[in-house]
């Protein structure tokens, strides 16, 4: 007899399929997680038939070609082969009025809401895993799990890698020449005064712990790393070149710029082994 159980479940019942979801999210929602609600396909119950399939309710019945087995045999040469009953296409029962809402299937596709907890931390690629979520099963099978895949938008002033964070934030010649405070602007959209030690080269990162993203297991935070850019000046009028021309008379260059002394006494050694 068809309908045989095993663990409870019938012969011919399948698990339903995962479903992968693709959620883009701001760098500012990584950061502090996101609760939202998804809608997504799923089949349900057909209303009509209440799930049997069959035309006003009427119940199915074991298939006469496969005799519920969904399978059929059939002799090859020396061989049996077994196939999916074509009658019934494996289900091992069939409707002789089948439901015209379903077309006989039991189930109807409707979109159902999902409520969503993006954690804190989350990057590109990571996957977050909604059990039983998926594709309904067939014949009493389990549900497939639906998988959120989330992508991680860039962001206009913050660039990430991995649990650390980079900005990148110009500053005057002068205030880097003298040095003093600075506001920086951290992810949880606030801000923090930054010390800039007098004389900054170009290209300097300044940390600030625990001012990164949150890690995805656990409490811990990354860091960010603020990186000053020396802007040179633009558009000067002649009474302000005067005076850089007037302050760079008064520049000793091995006391007031080292780096550029020490490159070009290198330069001149150089030259002098190469000239002849
Ligand atoms: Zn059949
Ligand atoms: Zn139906």
């Amino acid at each position: 007899m068809g309908g045989s159980s095993r663990r409870g479940s019938s012969s011919s019942s399948r698990r339903g399929s995962d479903l992968r979801y693709n959620m883009s999210i701001s760098l500012e929602e990584a950061y502090k997680g996101k609760s939202t609600t998804i809608t997504v396909p799923s089949s349900v119950k057909c209303e009509q038939c209440s799930g049997t399939g069959g035309k006003d309710g009427t119940q199915p019945s074991s298939c006469p070609t496969c005799g519920g087995m969904g399978k059929v045999r059939a002799q090859q040469g020396f061989f049996t082969v077994e196939r999916t009953c074509p009658t019934c296409s494996g289900k091992g029962q069939m409707n002789k009025n089948p439901c015209r809402f379903c077309s006989g299937s039991g189930t109807t596709q409707k979109n159902k809401n999902l409520s969503v907890n993006i954690p804190a931390g989350v990057e590109t690629g990571t996957r977050i895993r909604l059990t039983g979520e998926g594709e309904a099963g067939s014949q009493n099978g389990p549900a497939g799990d639906l998988y959120i895949f989330t992508e991680v938008l860039n962001h206009a002033i913050f660039q990430r890698e991995g649990a650390n964070l980079f900005c990148q934030i110009p500053i005057s010649m002068v205030s880097a020449t003298l040095g003093g405070d600075i506001e920086a602007p951290t992810l949880d959209g606030g801000k923090t005064r930054v010390k800039v030690p007098a004389g900054i080269q170009s290209g300097k990162q300044l940390r600030l712990r625990g001012k990164g993203m949150p890690n995805i297991r656990g409490s811990s935070y990354g860091d960010l790393y603020i990186e000053l850019n020396i802007e040179t000046p633009v558009n000067l009028n002649e009474n302000q070149k005067d005076l850089l021309r007037e302050f760079e008379k008064s520049l000793q260059e091995t006391a007031n710029n080292p780096k550029y002394s020490n490159f070009f006494s290198k330069v001149k050694s150089f030259w002098e082994k190469n000239s002849n």
